[in-house]
């Protein structure tokens, strides 16, 4: 089996591990924009050998694992190239456009649409690591449309990855992804950028940082080359999140200013219900 792995940083090199780990029989081809990434890929024993588009002939799946943005050029592109057994799997955070895309698309039944929710604030090949998709879940976007077999060997690979597998439409998706993952990761950045800015003038601030302040702002270690076309291609769903966001933060400052402490704590009770929501859900998760 000729595998694929176009873009070899966290999440399509964690593919490669497990795969490789698990299946013997695959060999892995190699395909990124960055040659040092490429060649890093290879030392790193994420893949068997490097490879260009114009070999993809010979593919029987691809897995596409580039920023968002660069999914929307290099998805269609591979499609044109593979032969008609072949499968396809981008592995994007956003769906919406991906699936517009390719809705038309000749080659649409060789395309799974699909988004882990597994992750970490680290990027590249050296961030990829084993068992990163072990009781996560994989949502996957109008399966309907990929062609049964391909659906079928899809599945296989899920399953021995360790996944659970969720069914959702593209819009749905982008919009219950924009809450709780990509306004998680803008709520990080600003909250480092608040700090960061203060430093400037009190130095010994982050020795004051506690483990609080660590996990608070781990997100905002993530790469900005990921993350911007994220947020520009859910762009509404971003900013409708940031709006509500934006009300509770003035609404809690409102109360401190009038000294409703009585009503803060009741937010704060009210919020706690968090704990029972996330009970058994992995939080090292973005
Ligand atoms: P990453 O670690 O930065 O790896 C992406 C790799 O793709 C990099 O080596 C990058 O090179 C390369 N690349 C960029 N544009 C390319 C192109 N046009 N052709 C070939 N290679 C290209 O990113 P990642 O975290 O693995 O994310 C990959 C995809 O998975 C994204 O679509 C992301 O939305 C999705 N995803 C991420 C997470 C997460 O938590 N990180 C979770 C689920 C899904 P350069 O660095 O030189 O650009």
């Amino acid at each position: 089996m000729n595998l694929f792995v176009i873009g070899l940083g966290l999440i399509g090199g964690s593919m490669a591990i497990d795969i490789r780990n698990l299946n013997e029989d695959f060999r892995i081809f190699g395909i990124d924009n960055n040659p040092d990434h490429l060649d890093e890929a290879l030392t790193l024993g994420l893949i068997d050998e490097k490879a260009e588009f114009d070999e993809l002939h010979k593919a029987d799946m691809v897995i596409v694992s580039v920023p968002v943005n660069a999914a929307l050029k290099v998805v269609p592109e591979v499609l044109e190239k593979v032969n008609d057994e072949a499968l396809v799997i981008d592995v994007g955070s956003t769906k919406s456009n991906i699936c517009s895309l390719l809705s038309e698309h000749p080659r649409r039944r060789n395309f799974l649409a699909t988004h882990p929710i597994a992750g970490t604030e680290y990027s590249g090949p050296s961030a990829a690591i084993p068992n990163l998709y072990k009781g996560k879940t994989n949502i996957i976007c109008e399966v309907e449309k990929t062609a049964f077999k391909l659906q079928e060997k899809a599945m296989k690979i899920f399953y021995d990855l360790g996944m659970r597998i969720r069914y959702m439409e593209p819009n749905a998706h982008d919009k219950h992804i924009a809450y709780v993952s990509h306004l998680s990761h803008i709520s990080s950045f600003m909250l480092g950028k608040t700090v960061i800015e203060k430093e400037k003038n009190e130095r010994d601030i982050f020795d004051m940082a506690g483990s609080g302040f660590e996990s608070t702002v781990r997100l905002a270690k993530s790469s900005p080359a990921m993350w911007q076309p994220i947020f520009e291609l859910n762009k509404e769903n971003v900013i409708e999140t940031l709006d509500e966001y934006i009300q509770n933060l003035q609404q809690f400052k409102d109360l401190m200013e009038k000294e409703d402490f009585d009503a803060i704590y009741r937010e704060m009770a009210d919020t706690n219900r968090i704990k029972d929501i996330l009970k058994g859900i992995s939080i090292k998760t973005t």
